[in-house]
């Protein structure tokens, strides 16, 4: 019995994980209260408990049952903006535009565009060390390694670095499979946003090859998921406002 408990815990240690698990630290926290703060006063936001706010919420919360175990609460914000455009500012603070509400063709999209921001957070993009005012290196999950590109959005500079994107699709494919969707999803956007044209971080060629590469080998799921009650309310709740325009 002790040969085989000690066999089962070799084979264990020897299993490599799928990633740390990066638990938020405290520079992370404190510059997330401080950029929340400046988003709330400068932003348009849909309120709280609206049914688009909801349906973004119950996919995070789907995602998120599995992703305890680094501290964040998982908080979806949606930003009353049309552009495609999704991004995480720390400690669990995701924001998504009604662009890309609008734009995701299912669930599982959805799924995929916030389990990419789950791993900017899993793979602790946020703990970074202090920057200049105004600067947000955390907006869109980037901080400046080799070949990074700034970005406004708003007053806020926001930096996307290929490598950390890379590495939050990694994460994500786990985040997907995890909560049972399918991370080919995450492709399908991907290439969507591209012919798009949209100038979402999504379109970038380089990230389109590494999903490509990372879900190789690996067929999409056969059977497809029904969109939930939550997300097709929140898509209904977004046509009816396009129609009253
Ligand atoms: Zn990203």
């Amino acid at each position: 019995m002790r040969r085989l408990l000690a066999a089962a815990l070799l084979w264990l240690c020897l299993l490599p994980p799928a990633w740390t698990q990066a638990t938020r630290c405290e520079a992370e926290v404190r510059r997330a209260a401080a950029t929340l703060g400046q988003i709330y006063r400068q932003w348009p936001l849909r309120p709280t408990g609206d049914r688009v706010e909801q349906g973004a919420q119950y996919v995070a919360a789907r995602l998120g049952r599995n992703e305890t175990s680094s501290g964040r609460q998982w908080r979806v914000h949606v930003v009353r903006d049309t552009k495609l455009n999704a991004f995480s500012i720390g400690d669990g603070h995701i924001f998504l535009t009604e662009g890309m509400l609008r734009f995701v063709a299912n669930e599982g999209e959805l799924a995929a565009v916030i389990a990419h921001e789950f791993g900017h957070h899993l793979a602790g993009h946020f703990c970074t060390t202090a920057r200049k005012r105004g600067f947000v290196g955390g907006l869109f999950g980037g901080h400046e390694g080799e070949g990074a590109t700034r970005s406004r959005v708003g007053t806020l500079t926001a930096v996307v670095d290929p490598q950390k994107e890379r590495e939050a699709d990694r994460i994500a494919t786990v985040v997907l499979e995890r909560a049972g969707y399918d991370p080919h999803h995450a492709l399908e956007l991907a290439m969507r946003v591209a012919r798009s044209g949209s100038p979402a971080h999504f379109q970038y060629k380089h990230r389109i090859e590494a999903l490509q590469e990372l879900l190789a080998g690996r067929p999409p799921d056969p059977i497809t998921q029904p969109d939930s009650g939550e997300f097709l309310e929140m898509k209904r709740t977004l046509w009816r406002e396009d129609a009253l325009r």
